[in-house]
């Protein structure tokens, strides 16, 4: 009990010590190292921050270079190439910097209060700012080495997210759309960053961790396979019967599909009479129970076939009744773009294959086989 109040005397004590230091424009104690920041001298006579000119030289710079558009990463690496030691007399890292920059301090207004320590877990803690409400100005505490407008105009900017730039990647033209023979897809491959050696290759040939080289197909030079592939793109292009025949025999005729649709009603009807006779027939047991059961079996697992062929059916019903009238557009398309198909950018030939049925795409042979570049047949087809 003693203790506790002895504690609470303590507390008060320091609480409105520091109330009066603030009052006065001077630091309060026990701030952990603010009266230390970089830029800055303590002095412990007036209690208050003496700017120190070589560290004030490099605050001024970051921040005139920061304005310029420099990350806090190009501004530590810059600090770091100068040899300059860092405020705790190590190497510079972008997070000490962007902490300068966003420090209230430089443009000389000194919060007290600002920031709570939390407890983490263990013996961790870490720093979150207070509502602002809470926040005490000092002032005249800490003199600028920065004006007010400067440093507003850095803070934006450090609010972005870092974007770093997305590096660019070699694209193939027919990449998702070749197979191999062995079945395993084919993608593009250069020999190194920005070759102009590019080649086809079934992802076979290639040893995983997970699985061994299991195809031993020769790559193809990516020119050859997609001036061929292409030919045969625009072929079927200038007759669009063909890729709609494809399309149909694909998904069924409309039609055709109906009266199979019809038929498969009538036979689940009459299965359906005739699970009922069965039933009756073993409530008054005029037959063999056992006969009766087998019977009644049988019906149903015909019952249970003719159904879910029905629904087979029905489905492709759905999608053959979608595509019908987006055969006029598949025409249409093909019009469209059958006389400019050599000034088409590399994103609109992709879209050309996405929309071609795999069948039309390659109508004279399902392979690109035996390549004159090549003494082993190779085998890779569009899908
Ligand atoms: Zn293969």
């Amino acid at each position: 009990m003693g203790a506790q109040l002895e504690r609470e005397k303590i507390k008060d004590r320091t609480i409105r010590g520091k109330a009066t230091r603030i009052a006065s424009g001077r630091l309060p104690q026990g701030t952990g190292r603010t009266g230390t920041a970089y830029g800055y001298r303590y002095d412990k006579a007036t209690g208050r921050r003496n700017i120190e000119p070589s560290e004030a030289v490099v605050i001024t710079e970051l921040f005139e270079l920061c304005a310029t558009g420099l990350s806090t990463y190009k501004l530590a690496e810059r600090l770091n190439q100068v040899e300059l030691p860092s405020p705790l007399g190590a190497k510079w890292h972008p997070r000490t910097v962007l902490n300068i920059l966003r420090n209230p301090i430089y443009m000389g207004v000194t919060y007290f209060n600002r920031r709570q320590r939390v407890h983490v877990s263990g013996k961790r803690h870490t720093y979150v700012d207070r509502p602002q409400s809470e926040w005490a100005v000092i002032d005249g505490a800490t003199p600028a080495i920065v004006d007010a407008d400067l440093f507003r105009t850095v803070q934006a900017p450090l609010d972005q997210p870092l974007v770093r730039p997305v590096p660019e990647y070699t694209r193939y033209l027919l990449s998702g759309f070749l197979r191999c023979a062995c079945g395993g897809p084919a993608c593009g491959h250069e020999l190194q960053r920005n070759s102009k050696y590019r080649y086809y290759r079934c992802i076979n040939t290639v040893p995983r961790t997970n699985r061994p080289r299991t195809c031993d197909a020769k790559g193809i030079r990516v020119s050859v396979l997609e001036s061929r592939a292409w030919a045969e793109v625009c072929e079927v292009i200038q007759d669009p019967e063909t890729v709609l025949t494809e399309l149909r025999s694909k998904h069924g005729a409309t039609t055709a599909l109906d009266e199979e649709i019809v038929r498969g009603q009538a036979t689940i009807k009459t299965l359906a009479a005739q699970k009922q006779r069965a039933m009756r027939l073993f409530t008054i047991a005029e037959a063999d129970d056992s006969d009766v059961k087998r019977e009644l079996a049988r019906i149903n697992k015909l019952h249970l076939q003719a159904r879910s062929r029905l629904a087979e059916l029905e489905g492709r019903r759905a999608v053959s009744a979608q595509f019908e009238p987006m055969a006029e557009k598949v025409k249409e398309y093909c019009t469209l773009i059958r006389d400019r198909l050599d000034q088409l950018t590399f994103d609109q030939k992709r879209e050309v294959l996405e929309v071609l049925p795999a069948e039309s795409r390659s109508k004279k042979t399902d392979s690109y086989e035996s390549c004159s570049c090549f003494q082993v047949p190779t085998k890779y087809a569009f899908y």
